[in-house]
């Protein structure tokens, strides 16, 4: 079940490598919450859906649009039932799937599995979404041991929770792979890349939290802007994030800095040839933060908190909080002293690129699973539990 473009990009080396198992039929259904974005990263892995739902738009508020995805996929599951549902994250689509599965009596694995800020306003709503996932699902793909101790501390069995590494790391090398693979491929990018940044040093943006919008978002445009007008022997490019609140903000801001690059977002194939050649990456991208350690570049996390501190314990990332003078000083810090050098060659540790054929293969050996059962206990109103009933196997 894939909603939105990270999911896209962190689902697709497990749906490639499950097709080349030939004792599973694997059904790619895109839940319509973010269609061309999805869809246009599938692509970039020569993945074609198999069943787009479609939404109703007119829904305006978080909890509207998440009805409508449950009831689009509680509907698909009653077409098409299914064996298993895979959810990645904490997307609406993958709360919804995974409710909507539960419903259906259909047993649910959760890719990336056990991230936690231990704070449910931030990120909102992904924080909540991650951990109501967890008690549904019976699988549990823990990205890092960090991610698996923190569904354990949950009281999620040890027997369900598999240390995998994050699938966007396979990802990454696949694309990257691709890419070196082809002449032609290689010398479009490069090309590319050179009428972008004039052969400039590159610090690449990327912004759309939910948390930022408004305010914060304009203060995070503007440290960029004073950073730019610092540092003019650099191209700033961004990626700008289609969602009105997120364009408006930084448009104002940034429109006519002569070194700032305001594109429409990217495919994969062209954010990822970016960040490999990127100083600077200036993100509150959870996705992002888990790339750029490949290429070992530094990374500013414009963000209050994060369920990525390996990132930073690593060395790869810095969490600067919004504040507009503590991004430029932490900017001016790392372009003054060259970018990325120190960091090359260090391990990614968020993977080795063998998460998803690790998870392919505990999803196979795990096909005779159960929804699971645990202890509900129904609770009287003085507060003592008058009865446990089990869930039917
Ligand atoms: N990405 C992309 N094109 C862009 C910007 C980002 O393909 O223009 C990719 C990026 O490499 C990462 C993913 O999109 O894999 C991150 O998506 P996003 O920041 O929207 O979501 P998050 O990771 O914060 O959930």
């Amino acid at each position: 079940m894939i909603g939105t473009r990270p999911e896209a990009i962190k689902l697709a080396p497990v749906v490639l490598a499950l097709q080349r198992e030939s004792a599973v039929r694997v059904t790619v259904c895109l839940s319509g919450q973010h269609p061309t974005m999805a869809h246009d990263a599938l692509t970039s892995f020569g993945i074609a859906p198999d069943v787009e739902l479609a939404l109703d738009r007119a829904a305006t508020t978080a909890g509207a649009r998440f009805t409508g995805l449950h009831r689009a996929i509680s509907a698909f599951l009653d077409r098409l039932p299914q064996d298993r549902i895979v959810v990645q994250g904490d997307t609406s689509t993958a709360l919804a799937g995974a409710l909507a599965a539960f419903h259906a009596g259909v047993p649910v694995a959760h890719v990336e599995a056990g991230l936690r800020t231990g704070n449910l306003a931030g990120p909102w709503p992904e924080e909540g979404y991650r951990r109501m996932i967890a008690p549904i699902a019976d699988l549990h793909f823990a990205p890092t041991e960090w991610a698996r101790q923190n569904l354990l501390a949950e009281g999620i069995a040890p027997d369900r929770v598999h240390l995998t590494g994050n699938t966007v790391v396979d990802a990454l090398i696949g694309i990257r792979a691709a890419i070196s693979r082809s002449a032609d491929t290689s010398l479009r990018l490069d090309a590319w890349q050179r009428g972008l940044s004039d052969g400039k040093p590159i610090v690449l943006v990327t912004l759309h939290r939910r948390e930022s919008h408004g305010s914060v978002l304009t203060g995070i445009a503007m440290a960029l802007r004073d950073l730019a007008e610092e540092f003019r022997d650099h191209a700033f490019v961004l990626p700008v994030h289609p969602n009105p609140a997120v364009s408006g903000s930084i448009r104002s801001v940034l429109a006519d800095q002569p070194n700032v690059r305001l594109l429409d977002p990217l495919g994969y194939e062209d954010f990822v040839y970016l960040m490999s050649l990127a100083s600077l990456i200036v993100t509150d991208s959870g996705g992002v933060q888990e790339e750029a350690p490949t290429f070992g570049v530094p990374i500013l996390v414009v963000r209050n908190e994060s369920e990525r501190a390996e990132a930073i314990a690593a060395g790869f990332a810095q969490l600067t909080g919004t504040d507009p003078d503590r991004i430029l000083s932490a900017g001016r810090k790392i372009l003054a002293r060259g970018g990325r050098a120190e960091l090359r060659g260090k391990a990614n540790p968020f993977g080795d690129g063998t998460a998803a054929k690790r998870i392919a293969a505990l999803l196979l050996s795990r096909r005779d699973a159960t929804v699971p059962t645990g202890e509900p206990v129904i609770v009287s109103q003085s507060g003592r539990p008058v009865k446990q009933p089990r869930f039917a196997q």
